[in-house]
C-alpha cells in the first residue's frame, strides 16, 4: 500500500497547515482509497488569506505593478503549466478519476486561456467623456475590483481556475482559491507554479477545506469584493446568500441538463459522435453535458442505433492508462446518486438501450457503464435531474416547434446542441434555444475567446472572453475643472 501524500495549503507565499492542525484525505476514484490528505481550514485560517490577498494587492509589490508586467507574469505561468502538464495532469487523474489523456490535453489547453488573459491585460482601458458641461474634463479609470474569491468544484479545476485567476490577476487583483474538499490537490500543484512563475507571495493564496465553515468563511469575508463560483446551484444559493454580508460582486457559472437536437436532415455519425462526446467525455461529469437527446424520428433509429454502438465499444478503465477512453466516476457518492436516478426512471417507464449497471469486470473504484435511456414523452427523474455521470435520456420528436418547447423545459440553460444541414433552420432553432451556449453540428467545442455562461438556474456572468475581463475590474469616474476661473459660491444665483 502506497504513503498517503500530505499536502499544505498556501497563504501568503507559505505552505502551512490549518489551525490546529485538522486534516482531510482525498480519495482515488480508481479504487476508492485514501492516497493524499490536505488540511481543513478553519475560519481563522481564510481570515489569514484574505488578509494576505488584501495586502499584496495593496500594499505589496503587485500593487505597484504595470499592466505589462502582469501580462508578463501570466505569460510566466502560462509556459510553466504548458511545460508541467505531464506532472499535473498525473495529479489531477488520481485525485478525481478524469482519464490521463483528458487531463493531460486540457491542462496544456489551460496554458492557452493564461496567454489569452496575459495579452490582455494591457489592453484594459478608460475612456474620456463628451461631457455636457463646460470647463470639465471627465474621464473614466479602470481599476481592480478588490480580492476575489474563487470558489472550485472537483471537476476540470485548472480550466476552472484559469478563468477566474486569468482575468482577476491581469486586471491587479489578488485572489484565494478555495479549492474542492473532494479533489484539492491539483490547485494546491498549481499553487507552486504560481510562485514560480514569479507571483507575489499573497497574490494566489489557496485554501482547502470543507463548503462549511471554509467556503463560508470565505464568501462572507468583509475584505472579499468579488466572489466567482462554479458549482452546484444549492451550494451557488449559500453563496449568494453569503454575498448579502460584504456585497461582494457575484457571478455563478452552475449546473446544466442540456438538449441536444437531431433533425432527420442531419449527418447522422456527426449527431452520433456530438451525442457521444456530449455524454460519456468526462464520464459524463461536465456541467455542459448534452444529456436529454431529442431525436427527429425520422433519424431516431439510425443515430441512437450509432450511440448505442459506439457506447458498448467504449472501453472503460484506469484512468491513469491511455487506453482507457472512460474512467471512474470521481465520488462514492456521485456514484450512488446516478444508480438510484437510473432504477428511479426504469420504474417510471425508461427502457435501457445500453447500460444501467456497474461494469462486471471492474469491482474497485465508482465505474458506471455508459447509460441510454429511451424516454416516454413527458420524461423521467433522470432527464430531469443533472445526474454528472454517463447518463442520457433519448427522446423521438415529430414537429420542431414541439421539439424547441421540449428543449427549454428545463430549469437551467447552460449549453444546447443542434444537428441539421438547414442553415435557415440551425439559426431559427438557436434564436429560440433558452441556453448561454449554442453548438450547431458539433458538441463542447470550448475557447478562451469565446464567453461561457448560463441563463436561468445554470447561473449569471459570462467566463472567458472580454467581457468577464471587465467583471474583475470597477470604473472611477474623474471630473477635473479646466476653468482657470475660481469656482463660485454654490449659493450665489448666477
Ligand atoms: P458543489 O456546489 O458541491 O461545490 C462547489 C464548491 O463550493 C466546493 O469547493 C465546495 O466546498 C464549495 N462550497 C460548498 N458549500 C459552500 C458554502 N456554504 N459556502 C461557500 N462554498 C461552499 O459542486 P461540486 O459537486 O463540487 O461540483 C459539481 C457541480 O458543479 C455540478 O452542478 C456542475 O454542473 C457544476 N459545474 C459547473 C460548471 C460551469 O462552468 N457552469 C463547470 C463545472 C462544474
Amino acid at each position: 500500500m502506497s504513503a498517503i501524500v500530505p499536502y499544505r495549503m498556501l497563504i501568503a507565499g507559505e505552505w502551512i497547515e490549518a489551525e490546529g492542525g485538522r486534516r482531510l484525505e482525498s480519495l482515488d476514484p480508481a479504487n476508492g482509497a485514501a492516497w493524499a490528505s490536505f488540511p481543513a481550514a478553519s475560519a481563522a485560517d481564510v481570515d489569514r488569506a484574505v488578509r494576505a490577498a488584501h495586502q499584496a494587492m495593496t500594499e505589496g509589490p503587485w500593487a505597484r505593478t504595470t499592466a505589462t508586467e502582469r501580462g508578463k507574469a501570466l505569460y510566466r505561468l502560462a509556459d510553466l503549466l504548458a511545460s508541467r502538464a505531464d506532472e499535473l495532469a498525473k495529479v489531477e487523474t488520481r485525485d478525481t478519476g478524469k482519464l490521463i489523456r483528458e487531463t493531460r490535453s486540457q491542462i496544456r489547453y489551460v496554458a492557452d486561456y493564461f496567454r489569452y488573459f496575459a495579452g490582455a491585460a494591457d489592453k484594459l482601458e478608460g475612456a474620456t467623456l463628451p461631457i455636457d458641461k463646460p470647463d470639465l474634463f471627465v474621464m473614466t479609470v479602470r481599476e481592480p475590483i478588490g480580492v476575489v474569491a474563487a470558489v472550485i468544484p472537483w471537476n476540470s479545476q485548472l480550466l476552472l481556475a484559469a478563468v477566474k485567476i486569468g482575468p482577476a490577476l491581469a486586471a491587479g487583483n489578488a485572489v484565494v482559491l478555495k479549492a474542492s474538499e473532494h479533489a484539492p490537490t491539483p490547485l494546491l500543484e498549481f499553487g507552486k507554479l504560481c510562485l514560480e512563475a514569479g507571483i507575489p507571495p499573497g497574490v494566489v493564496n489557496v485554501v482547502t477545506g470543507l463548503g462549511d465553515p471554509c467556503g463560508k468563511a470565505l464568501t462572507t469575508h468583509p475584505l472579499v469584493a468579488r466572489i466567482s463560483f462554479t458549482g452546484g446551484a444549492e451550494t451557488a444559493r449559500h453563496i449568494v446568500r453569503n454575498s448579502a454580508e460584504n456585497f461582494a460582486v457575484v457571478t455563478l457559472e452552475l449546473g446544466g441538463k442540456s438538449p441536444i437536437l437531431v433533425f432527420d436532415d442531419a449527418d447522422p455519425e456527426s449527431a452520433a459522435n456530438g451525442i457521444v462526446a456530449g455524454n460519456f467525455g468526462a464520464s459524463g461529469q461536465s456541467c455542459v453535458a448534452g444529456t436529454r437527446v431529442f431525436v427527429q424520428s425520422g433519424i431516431f433509429d439510425e443515430v441512437m442505433g450509432r450511440v448505442a454502438e459506439r457506447a458498448k465499444r467504449i472501453r472503460i478503465g484506469d484512468p491513469l492508462d491511455d487506453a482507457s477512453e472512460m474512467g471512474p466516476l470521481a465520488t462514492r457518492g456521485q456514484l450512488d446518486h446516478v444508480e438510484r436516478a437510473v432504477a428511479a426512471s426504469l420504474t417510471e417507464g425508461a427502457t435501457l438501450l445500453n447500460g444501467g449497471c456497474r461494469p462486471a469486470a471492474l469491482s474497485k473504484g465508482w465505474y458506471y457503464e455508459p447509460t441510454i435511456l429511451a424516454c416516454p414523452q413527458g420524461g423521467v427523474t433522470a432527464s430531469r435531474e443533472e445526474l454528472f455521470g454517463p447518463v442520457l435520456s433519448a427522446f423521438r420528436f415529430t414537429d420542431e416547434a414541439a421539439a424547441i418547447r421540449a428543449a427549454n423545459d428545463t430549469e437551467y440553460g447552460l449549453a444546447a446542441g443542434l444537428f441539421t444541414r438547414d442553415g435557415s433552420r440551425s439559426l431559427r432553432v438557436m434564436r429560440q434555444l433558452r441556453a448561454g451556449i449554442v453548438w450547431i453540428n458539433t458538441y463542447r467545442a470550448v475557447s478562451p475567446i469565446a464567453p461561457f455562461g448560463g441563463y436561468k438556474s445554470s447561473g449569471f456572468g459570462r467566463e472567458a472572453g472580454q467581457e468577464s475581463l471587465l467583471d474583475y475590474t470597477r470604473t472611477k469616474t474623474v471630473w477635473i475643472n479646466s476653468s482657470t476661473a475660481p469656482v463660485g459660491d454654490p449659493f450665489v444665483m448666477r
